[in-house]
Parts: structure tokens; sequence; C-alpha cells
């Protein structure tokens, strides 16, 4: 090492053992006692009531033993909780909502800061047409304070899902065609750093890590408030569901490619299984939405009734709030999940017998399921503009088994992933992302169980070096890194 390198480097372990200093280090016993003694929340350990209520997750698969969990009430609390942690080193998990496919917000024997039974609010301001959203907060309750006012952001599908991971994931939903992702739409962060710092994040304060956040996921601290924009919603929209026989797929994909608009989305899905059709048997589904009455709904749908659905159910003047309840039961918490993200417009798979993982009769659901959406509204910040780096093709896709006995957990994932790949080798990913931006990366991050053991290179592509030197910044320490963790740039 040459002297000046080694000087750096002296310069940065001494620093990094000051930090460590910051956070005393105690005996356990005294230093929980110490930290029950400062929260305004509770901290729970194992046996303790409510502390299965702090390691449930959405899949049973990604539940964990943690040590601690800690319910904070306000930040103080959250900084409390950050120092205990560190001082006994300790692993960190956040859990905003709980609906990680990777068990990222969870840890075994370390403290998870459960931000769900508390800091779950939300609150409009009509006037400057924005959402003050806790950290902890669900969609459900986002929709519901916003459309009190006639406003909405960009939120999931499944309106249980968390806000934390989503929005700091990317964000897509139904309008996004209008509205761009979810990530396009947030204002302002506020974060509790590893440090124990409290910082605001927005276009003028700290602009770098406001940039990170969006995109660069669970990176850099706890986010205990997000600020959304808001925009005019309609009270009600038109869904429609269609099914069709298996053989209207090529069909189905000729029409879809390129035909729909900002006020439109468009979901398709092979399954094996889907309630009321025969188990084992494949049926394809599509899901439209339409941000307009039925009537329009309809005309802009008639290439799709043009193929010939066998039914369809129709939702004529579905309430907005609904909208993202329609999922909500396929989708429900418990039992267990494997559910992997792919890149790829699945334009050469017609999946026929055996195309699809296999069915087996212990499995709930299993299928494929693509989300269409007007492109322009996912390249909006996309590229160079934040953290996000999924590549902006308009489409993402997941495939999925959802079954119950552990014991099947080795053959799900086996199976799942080959299907997985097959797609990934039979689609090449050819197409342009936009932007004049080649296409990169491994789907949608917030759609990969194996995040942790990813390469975020990969998945942020020509982000990753800013967000390296983000993550050097703000988190020197990788004290966060139980989703694609950034490796920080060396040096001080
Ligand atoms: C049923 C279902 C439907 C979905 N639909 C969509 C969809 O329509 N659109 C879409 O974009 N994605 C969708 N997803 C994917 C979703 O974005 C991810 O699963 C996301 O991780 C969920 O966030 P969460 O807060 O619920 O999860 P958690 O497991 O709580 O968190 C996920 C990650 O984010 C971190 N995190 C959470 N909150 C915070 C916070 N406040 N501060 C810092 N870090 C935090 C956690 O530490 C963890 O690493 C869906 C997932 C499911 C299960």
């Amino acid at each position: 090492m040459s002297p000046i390198a080694y000087k750096l480097w002296s310069v940065r372990c001494s620093l990094v053992a000051f930090q460590k200093m910051a956070f005393s280090a105690q005996q356990p016993s005294t230093a929980l006692t110490k930290l029950k003694e400062t929260l305004s929340g509770e901290v729970v350990c194992p046996g303790d009531e409510g502390y299965d209520y702090g390691i449930a997750r959405w899949s049973d698969n990604c539940v964990k033993q943690a040590g601690y969990v800690v319910f904070p009430k306000n930040n103080e609390d959250v900084v409390q909780a950050v120092k205990f942690a560190r001082g006994q080193s300790l692993e960190l998990a956040i859990y905003g909502g709980g609906h990680s496919y990777s068990g990222s917000s969870s840890t075994q024997g370390g403290v998870v800061i459960h931000l769900g039974k508390y800091i779950n609010y939300a609150r409009c301001d009509p006037e400057k047409c924005l959402l003050y959203v806790g950290g902890g907060a669900t969609w459900e309750i986002v929709e519901k304070v916003g459309m009190e006012h006639g406003l909405a952001t960009v939120a999931g599908n499944v309106n249980h899902t968390g806000v934390g991971g989503l929005a700091l994931g990317g964000g897509y939903g139904w309008l996004t065609g209008r509205h761009g992702m979810t990530v396009d739409n947030t204002v302002q962060f506020t974060v509790v750093l590893a440090s124990g710092e409290v910082v605001t994040a927005n276009e003028a304060e700290n602009p770098d890590l406001f940039w990170g956040c969006r995109g660069g996921g669970s990176n850099f601290g706890v986010v205990t408030e997000f600020v959304f924009k808001a925009h005019p919603q309609r009270p009600t929209v038109f869904v429609t569901l269609l099914i069709y026989a298996i053989d209207k797929l090529e069909s189905l994909l000729n029409t879809i490619e390129d035909w729909y608009g900002p006020d439109e989305g468009l979901h398709w899905g092979c399954m094996r299984v889907f309630p009321g059709m025969e188990p084992g048997k494949l049926t394809l589904i599509v899901m439209y939405f339409y941000n307009g009455d039925a009537v329009e709904g309809r005309k802009a749908a008639k290439k799709l009734y043009d193929i010939g659905p066998i039914a369809e159910k129709a939702m004529e003047d579905l309430p907005f709030v609904k909208l993202n309840t329609l999922n909500n039961e396929m989708a429900a918490h418990g039992g267990r999940k494997y559910v992997k993200g792919l890149k790829t417009r699945f334009r050469s798979v017609v999946p026929g017998p055996g195309g699809i993982v296999q069915f087996h009769p212990g499995v709930v659901y299993l299928g494929v399921w693509v989300g269409f959406l007007a492109q322009a509204g996912v390249v909006g910040v996309s590229f160079g503009g934040a953290g996000f780096g999924w590549g902006g093709t308009g489409t993402e896709g997941i495939i999925f088994q959802f079954y119950t006995d552990p014991a099947l957990d080795d053959s799900v994932q086996s199976q799942v992933r080959a299907w997985a790949q097959t797609v990934s080798e039979k689609t090449p990913v050819a197409f342009k992302a936009g932007k004049g931006s080649e296409s990169y990366g491994v789907g949608y991050a917030n759609f990969d169980p194996d995040a942790a053991a990813s390469d975020p290179a990969r998945v942020f592509g020509p982000n990753y070096n800013r967000l390296r030197e983000v993550k050097r910044k703000y988190d020197p320490e990788n004290v966060w890194n139980r989703w694609y963790p950034i490796e920080p740039t060396e040096g001080v």
C-alpha cells in the first residue's frame, strides 16, 4: 500500500472507530432496560405479547426469529432503536408493510424496526396537493385519505402492500401510465440515518439522498415519512375481467403490444389454479383498467372484446378506493409464496402443456402475471433522474407459486427458477428501454426473492456508481444491507 493510500485507510479506520464509540457498548440487559425507558413506543422479545405480530410477514417463508422488535412512535424512538442495535452489534431490519419477497424486512436474531404499528398515518394537504405518509403505512390508508379530497397518487395494485418498500424501490400501479412511477411522485423523505441523525431529503435539502432514495431502496436509512404529489382523480373507474381460452394467447399478445393509452392499464396472466376454474387447467385472464366511465372504457377495450373472451366480469362504476382491493383475496397474507420477477414481454412464450411450472395439488395458486403500462409513464425519472434502475420497459412480469406445506419449499423454488430461466432464454431482452437507453438489469427490483444475494451493479445499471457515492456519504458502514446492498465507494 502506498503511503498516501495507507494514510487514507488509517484516517478511515479512525473515523469508523469513532463512529462505533458513539454507540456505547453495554450489557444487553442494561441496554434493553435503557431502551425501554427511553421509548415512547415499545420493544418486545421472543415470548412477549406482540412478538408474533412483530415478526409476521405477508409470506410465512419470510418470517424470521428477531431478537427484538421495536415499535417506534416517532423519529426519536427510531434513533434509539438504531443506537441500541448498533451498540450491541446486532443486525437491523426495517418493516414497512412486510411484503418483501426476499424477507428483507426480517432478521434472525437482530432488531426489527417495525413502523407498521404506529407510524402508519396518511394526511392530505388539498391546497398543495400533497400526501404526507408515515413510513409504516399501507396504500389503503393513503388512497382513502386522498380520495376524501378527490386526490390520488401512484399506489401499488394491492392496497395492503406497504408504502415503504414499494415507494423506495420504484413503485408502479394503475395510475402509472398517466402520472409515472411512485418515485416520480415522491417529493420528500424524512430519514433516520445509521448515525442516528434525522434528515430531510428533497430537491433543495440533501438532493443526493433524495435522488438515491427514489429507487435505491432501503439502502440509506429508515424513512419515517414520505411526501407524495397527489393528482385529481375521478371517484369511479371501469374495470373488467376477461377470461379466454388459452389458444387466444398469441392473438392477445399481438393485440396488446402497443395500443394502450395513458389512462389504461392491463394485466394478463396464465394460471393453472384460478378461482372457479378446474384446478390444473390453464386459464388465460385479462384484467383491464380504464380511468373513465364504462362506455368510454368498453370502446377503448374493443380489441380485447374482438378476440372473443369466453366470460367477462365487468365493474362499471367501481369506486376508485376499491380498485386496489380487487386482488386482495388472491394476494392475501399467510401461507408460503415464491414469486420471481421477470424482465420480458413474454412474446415468444406460449405456455403449452408443461410450459408453466407443473401443477401440484398442494399448490394454492400458480402461474404468470404480467402488467402492461403506458411506457411513457415508466421512464419518467427512471434514467439518470433517480436511483431507480428497473430498465423502464412498461412491462413487468412475475411467475409465482403460493402453497402451504413447508416441505414443498425446495421443489417450488427450483420449479419457479427453472421456468423463469426458460422464459428469459426464450425471450432475450432485446427491446430498447426508452430515451435511448439500452435495457439492462434483472427485472423490477422489488420483485426479486434473492435481492440480498443479487448483484446491485446489474440492478442499478448506469446509476450504480453514483449510488455508491451516496451510500458512502449516508451509510459508510453499510448498516442498511438487507435489500440489494450497495457497496459504499472507498475513501473518506
Ligand atoms: C401482493 C403484492 C402486490 C404487489 N404489487 C405491487 C405493485 O402493484 N407495484 C409495485 O411496484 N410493487 C408491488 N409489489 C412489490 C412490492 O413493491 C414489494 O414487495 C415491496 O417490498 C413491499 O414493501 P413493504 O413495505 O410492504 O415490504 P417490507 O417487507 O416491509 O419492506 C421491503 C423492503 O423495504 C424496506 N423498507 C420498508 N419500509 C421502509 C421504510 N419506511 N424505510 C426504509 N426502508 C423500508 C425494508 O427494510 C425491506 O428491505 C407487490 C407485492 C406484493 C406482495
